[in-house]
């Protein structure tokens, strides 16, 4: 393995932004930050200069399906690594692989794949677990998932999930309604796995009692959730209100207007906003007729969206996701904080990843000064170079 030094580029820590700094990768580590680091030893190091560029923490995608023709669902390796390396093109550098409501076995198939690519490894972003979207959603919001496949949570049929797929589980998306007395919330509170409430019709009480019993992640807001009405403020409500839930955004500009996406910040702060792609298939390809979780979609203008005109996923990546921020008038700091600090505390791995600190994974993404990707490091090693 080599070790990477990065010279005098304008780094983001998670306090503050260093201008002309240097930062060092040894062994897979971000191992020292600062002002012109001394390699005594020159050999076997690779030096990169990064003047003029901004150099963060790499993009933490975790709710995204699938791009350039793979899903998650086709529950095999090259899909999961094909969707791996083009996310490390964007600045992802690790993600959730996300499932859809569809068959048990389908849904099996797909979980145990997640397990498999992730004890195999990947060529460009890793992978962290699954992010299950369904099947314990509500019939009345369920956006482009299929309804023939809902189900009521069953803590059994999790059991299932976890066993087969050694736990591999991040985060489990239900709509709390189908929940009333917390008890499926309880048992992923118990096997460490997130709940994220959506695709839901609950009202604003329903939602908040989930939050009590411990879900802390709401779904991509503002979709798919009851909306807001001043006399039952719905999922929505309790989503903008409440401090212990993150809040997931899909910010295409087209899932949400920018004057929602500024409403939502100015409720949440940039602490508690989590960006997410919830990219299907035909992300990074063009328009055209695409297959996404057993139904049609037609993508036109790179909006995604099935027969019935419902959004069908979107063709986002994280690092448009974050360009589209910074145009709100939202530093570049905070935008950034929003698609890796903040995810990677939601899912609970901030000791190791989501922010540049000594000790930390290299997990790095070079921007330029247009806000694209330059260089995306995964794990200390360079897997995408523009
Ligand atoms: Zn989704």
């Amino acid at each position: 393995m080599e070790n990477i030094l990065i010279k005098n580029g304008e780094i983001y820590t998670k306090d503050k932004i260093l201008y002309d700094c240097d930062l060092l990768i040894t062994n897979s580590i971000i191992s020292e930050v600062g002002k012109n680091i001394n390699i005594n030893n020159k050999s076997n190091i690779q030096i990169i200069n990064a003047h003029g560029k901004k150099v963060l923490p790499g993009f933490i995608d975790i709710h995204t399906h699938g791009a350039i023709g793979y899903d998650t669902m086709d529950a095999n390796y090259e899909s999961l690594n094909n969707i791996s390396m083009y996310l490390a093109s964007h600045g992802i550098t690790s993600f959730c692989a996300t499932t859809m409501t569809e068959d048990i076995q389908h849904i099996i198939d797909a979980l145990t794949n997640i397990n498999y690519t992730i004890t195999k490894g990947t060529d460009g972003a890793t992978i962290l677990g699954a992010y299950l979207e369904g099947p314990f959603i509500s019939e009345k919001q369920k956006g482009a998932q299929n309804v023939n496949y809902i189900i009521k949570p069953d803590v059994k049929l999790l059991e299932k999930f976890t066993n087969l797929s050694n736990n591999c589980l991040k985060v489990i998306a239900i709509a709390p309604e189908k929940d009333p007395n917390g008890y499926f919330i309880n048992y992923c509170n118990k096997k460490n796995i997130k709940v994220s409430l959506g695709h839901t019709n609950a009202s604003y009480e329903e939602m908040k009692n989930a939050v009590d019993y411990g879900a802390s992640i709401a779904v991509h807001v503002y979709n798919a959730m009851k909306g807001f009405h001043h006399r039952e403020p719905g999922a929505l409500g309790e989503a903008l209100l409440d401090n212990r839930l993150y809040c997931e955004l899909i910010c295409d500009f087209i899932h949400s207007h920018p004057a929602a996406v500024k409403m939502l910040i100015k409720m949440k702060g940039t602490e508690k906003i989590i960006l997410i792609s919830d990219a299907m298939l035909a992300c990074g390809l063009s328009d055209g007729e695409y297959e996404f979780g057993g139904q049609k979609v037609i993508v036109d203008q790179s909006i995604a969206r099935i027969q019935n005109g419902s959004l069908a996923g979107s063709t986002l990546s994280l690092d448009k996701a974050v360009a589209n921020i910074t145009t709100l008038g939202i530093p570049l700091s905070d935008a950034a904080k929003m698609a890796s600090f903040n995810p990677a505390k939601a899912i609970n791995i901030d000791d190791k990843k989501g922010s540049i600190d000594i000790g930390k994974d290299a997990d790095i993404v070079i921007l330029d000064n247009d806000l694209s990707v330059n260089m995306t490091i995964v794990n200390g090693n360079i897997v995408y170079r523009k």
